[in-house]
């Protein structure tokens, strides 16, 4: 089990983890791709680079770089985070991981295009954790808006509770095998139903359908995701952060692009840095106080 487990391998995970690593401490590093860096054609504006590097250039220098300083890179998609009590357990598609303390810098979430009217209904029949609230929609009609491994975890969720769930596609195709009792709506959304209180959804062609709840799974699973599930407080959409990047949960630490404010490298790699020495100062008082 690792002393930091970090979520995601781009500039604020790698970052965390080189101060971990040279704390002496244990860190294994849990990535889907190279995130915003595999999209960034030239970076010219890092500090320190003799000549520009294409995103998944810099992407690759990182974790060699904290390969050599002996960090665990794992390749998997993180769909679940929780605290059982002693560890953060960190579920992905092939495996579980652990750490005493964990740092979410798993990037930007904006690639994901919320429906008119979700953010009020949030809260009122819109959900974005199916292991919170599920238990509310016990033999209830839900539905799932995603397509992907994200929007199958949570299905798989809420399939033994739920008394019918559909997964809305919203346009797109699956790409992740849904179980047979799942219904799949592949047509397109116009928006959600219902002022105060969700109804249902409406689709594109006019057409309207009634359910008592939604969950939210679109893409991968982002910080914000992950927070609510480990049970972080929120400030509205995003979770309550200390100035050291920690959220309400001891332990639990958020960086980079996750956090929201000016989405760059150099500020990723700083806000790394921030949390991953709190980590470490986190661990080191929690060793003293069982000491
Ligand atoms: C097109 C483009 C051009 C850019 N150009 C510049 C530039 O010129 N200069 C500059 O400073 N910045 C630039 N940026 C921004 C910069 O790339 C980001 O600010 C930076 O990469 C953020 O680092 P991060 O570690 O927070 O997130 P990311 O680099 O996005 O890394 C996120 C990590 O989390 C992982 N992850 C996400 N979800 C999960 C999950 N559920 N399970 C497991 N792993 C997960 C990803 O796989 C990835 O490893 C650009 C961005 C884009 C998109």
């Amino acid at each position: 089990m690792a002393d930091i487990l970090i979520l995601g391998y781009g500039p604020a995970g790698i970052s965390a983890a080189l101060y971990g690593l040279r704390a002496g401490l244990d860190v294994l590093i849990v990535g889907k791709d190279a995130g915003a860096l595999a999209r960034a054609h030239m970076i010219e504006n890092y500090y320190g680079l003799e000549k520009p590097l294409s995103g998944p250039e810099l992407a690759e220098v990182g974790k060699k770089q904290a390969l050599a300083l002996g960090a665990k890179i794992v390749d998997d998609e993180v769909t679940d985070l929780f605290f059982d009590g002693n560890d953060f357990v960190a579920g992905g598609l092939s495996g579980e991981y652990r750490g005493k303390a964990c740092i979410m810098a798993t990037g930007s979430a904006r690639k994901k295009q919320p429906l008119p009217g979700m953010a009020e209904l949030e809260g009122h029949g819109v959900s974005y954790c199916a292991v919170c609230d599920a238990f509310f929609y016990r033999q209830k009609k839900v539905a799932v808006l995603g397509s992907g491994e994200y929007a199958l975890h949570e299905v798989s969720e809420l399939l033994p509770m739920a008394s019918s769930v559909t997964l809305l596609t919203n346009g797109s195709e699956t790409t992740a095998t849904f179980p047979g009792t799942v219904t799949v709506e592949t047509r397109k959304l116009a928006g959600l139903v219902g002022e105060g209180a969700f109804k249902g959804v409406r689709f594109e062609d006019g057409t309207e359908e009634a359910f008592d709840g939604l969950f939210v799974a679109l893409g991968s699973a982002s910080a914000t995701d992950l927070a609510r599930k480990a049970g972080a407080a929120f400030d509205g959409a995003n979770p309550v952060l200390g100035p050291d990047f920690q959220t309400t949960v001891p332990g639990l630490f958020a960086a980079g692009d996750c956090t929201g404010g000016t989405l760059q490298v150099a500020v990723a790699v700083g806000e790394g840095a921030v949390a991953g020495l709190a980590a470490i100062k986190y661990l080191r008082e929690k060793r003293n106080a069982s000491a």
